[in-house]
This record gives structure tokens, sequence and C-alpha cells, in this order.
């Protein structure tokens, strides 16, 4: 088959990937074999071709928001039949056993193992999956606008979680009436788009005068500058710009007993807090890491519902690292997504 495999990373400009033939993967016994029909990229398999994540298996093929059909399956697994259409998504594997795992947060595992980063990913005619870990996917989501729903808007659903409060319902969270989101990308508009069919009214914060328009299309009840004042304070907040600064001005835009959820993996330093404008009143601070499986199907059930829908601009599989390098560049907005070719 024909697969990308990052040969030498460094800068994107430098073309660290190499397409090259290699033998079709075999499933192991609890994994299915796929065929790659859309995969999406992400920023996190620039960061795996440029070499900023230290290098988890020699030439690896990157991708983690694959959709495929299964072709084959390993003999233990019994639950999903050839032909079924799957998601593959970052988390790739958990030990099961830790004592993160037992209680439900498989997100925190230390033994957990990646798409795209300890083991092949999607940016290839085939990949493989630990039955477990793959996500059955609803009918109504069409192929190539699932596969950015696969990390960037489940990471923004955890997000979105992380900033409501856990209750009794079908869902297991109030969605906050007044949320503010700072920064509006691929994850946020994704999750815009969730907390907007839930009932939210959404107030978007963020830099760039196209991101604000988009905001307001997708019915955002209104869209200023990251360091604007909301229209009315906020029950919950979630950053998505890795920028450190804007923690107080979210915290300071919280009405009392507010929870600020901060999505992402990186942020610059947060500056001194001032505990009676930004703390007292019992507001709350909340890191994001990854996700687990069931946030995964929760989101994808409900994107599927909503209707979410992620913009996308398809690339051939053999222009993958063209893909790459418009990403880098900022040269379209939306995701890439990868289709055979
Ligand atoms: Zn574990
Ligand atoms: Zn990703």
């Amino acid at each position: 088959m024909r697969a990308w495999a990052v040969t030498s990373p460094g800068p994107i400009d430098e073309r660290p990937l190499e397409f090259i033939d290699k033998p079709t993967p075999t499933p192991a016994a609890d994994e299915l074999l796929v065929r790659v029909l859309a995969c999406g990229v992400c920023r996190t398999d620039l960061h795996v071709s440029e070499g900023d994540l230290p290098v988890h298996r020699e030439h690896v093929t990157p991708g983690h928001e694959v959709v495929g059909e299964v072709v084959d399956r390993g003999a233990d697994v019994r639950d999903i039949e050839i032909g079924a259409r799957v998601g593959v998504a970052w988390l790739r594997r958990t030990d099961g056993t830790c004592v993160y795992c037992r209680r439900g947060d498989e997100n925190l595992c230390p033994a957990s193992h990646y798409t795209g980063w300890d083991a092949d990913g999607g940016y290839a005619e085939y990949t493989t999956v630990p039955a477990a870990f793959a996500y059955p996917l609803p009918d109504d989501l069409d192929t190539v606008a699932a596969a950015p729903l696969l990390c960037a808007g489940i990471i923004g659903y955890r997000a979105l979680k992380r900033a409501s409060r856990p209750d009794d319902s079908a869902l297991g969270f109030v969605i906050p009436e007044r949320l503010g989101l700072y920064g509006f990308g691929g994850s946020a508009h994704l999750c815009a788009q969730v907390a907007i069919a839930l009932g939210a009214r959404v107030h978007v914060l963020t830099r760039g005068e196209q991101a604000r328009e988009l905001a307001l299309s997708l019915g955002a009840a209104s869209a200023g500058d990251a360091y604007d004042e909301p229209p009315e304070p906020l029950d919950a907040a979630i950053t998505f710009a890795p920028v450190g600064e804007l923690v107080p001005v979210a915290l300071r835009a919280l009405d009392r007993g507010g929870v600020l959820s901060i999505a992402g993996i990186h942020l610059s330093d947060i500056p001194a807090l001032n505990y009676e404008r930004e703390l007292f009143y019992e507001k709350e601070i909340r890191s994001v890491t990854a996700n687990t499986r069931a946030d995964g199907r929760e989101f994808l059930a409900l994107a599927a519902q909503h209707g979410v829908q992620p913009t996308t601009h398809t690339y051939p599989l053999s222009a993958a690292q063209d893909a790459l390098i418009h990403l880098k560049a900022g040269r379209f907005d939306g995701a890439a997504v990868l289709v055979p070719g």
C-alpha cells in the first residue's frame, strides 16, 4: 500500500515526510484492519512531523482523524463487522488497570498509546486500530465531515463538559446558560455548534474578523475581540487560544460560581492572579487533558443529531505533505481532510 512516513523529523518546508510503498498491515487479534476513506489533518500531525513531539516510532505514519471501512479483523474481535464504517482517533490504547482507568479517567492513563505517534495512523491507504478503541459512526455523519470531529470535535466537547456542572440528566451535565469561548479555531467552532444546539447563549471572544463572522453565522449571540468584556457575565468560559494572559481576562468575565476550562495541551504562562477579582466567589479553573472513549461516543452522537458541520478542504492522500505545509502557513480556514488518491 501507499503510506506517508516521517523519515527525518524537521521543518515542514523541508519536506520531512516521504510517500512510500509498504506492506498492508496485518491486524493483531484484538484489532481491525481499516481501509482509509478520509483522514483529517491535525496540528498534532505537524508537531509529529517537525519533531516537536519526541519520536515514539521510527518512520511513523501520522494521522489520527480516520474514517474508514473495516476490511479485516483479528480472531478475538466479535462486536464490529466487516464492512462497518468506523472512526479512529488519537487515543489508541490504555492499560485499563491503573488507578485512573479503573475510576473512569482513562484520559489520564500514564501508559496510553496514541494513533499516528506510537502506532501508524491514517496518512495511508490502510491502518489498524484496536477494536475497543474504534468508534462506530452514525449513518447520518458524512465521511469527510466526520474526520475532523474525531480530534478537534471530541476535545472541544470534553472542554465543554469540563466547563459544565455534572447532573443526573441523560447528558450527564447542565449546559451553561451563558458561555464564553476565547479563540475560535477548529475545536471551538465545533464546540460552539454543540453548545448552541443544547441551548447555551454563546459569546465568542477572538481576534480576527473572519472568525467573528463565522461565529455569528453559526448562531453565536455575540462576537467581540479576545480582550473585550462580553455583553453579560458568564456562567462558564473555555479558552481555546494557547494564551495564558487570557486566563485572568476570562476569570473576570465569569459571574459568581463560574467555571473556566482551559482547552489545549500548551498554554503560555498565566500572569499572577488577583484573588478578589479573579477567583473569589467560588470561581474555578479546570484543565482539559485528552478525552475518554465515552466523550467520543457522546460527542459523535450529538454531532449527528444536531448536524454539526465542520468547514473542510479536501486534498488527495498523495498531497498530504502539501496539506501540512498549507496548515502551517495558515492557507485555509477550517480543516484539511485527505481522501484516497
Ligand atoms: Zn490506565
Ligand atoms: Zn488531533
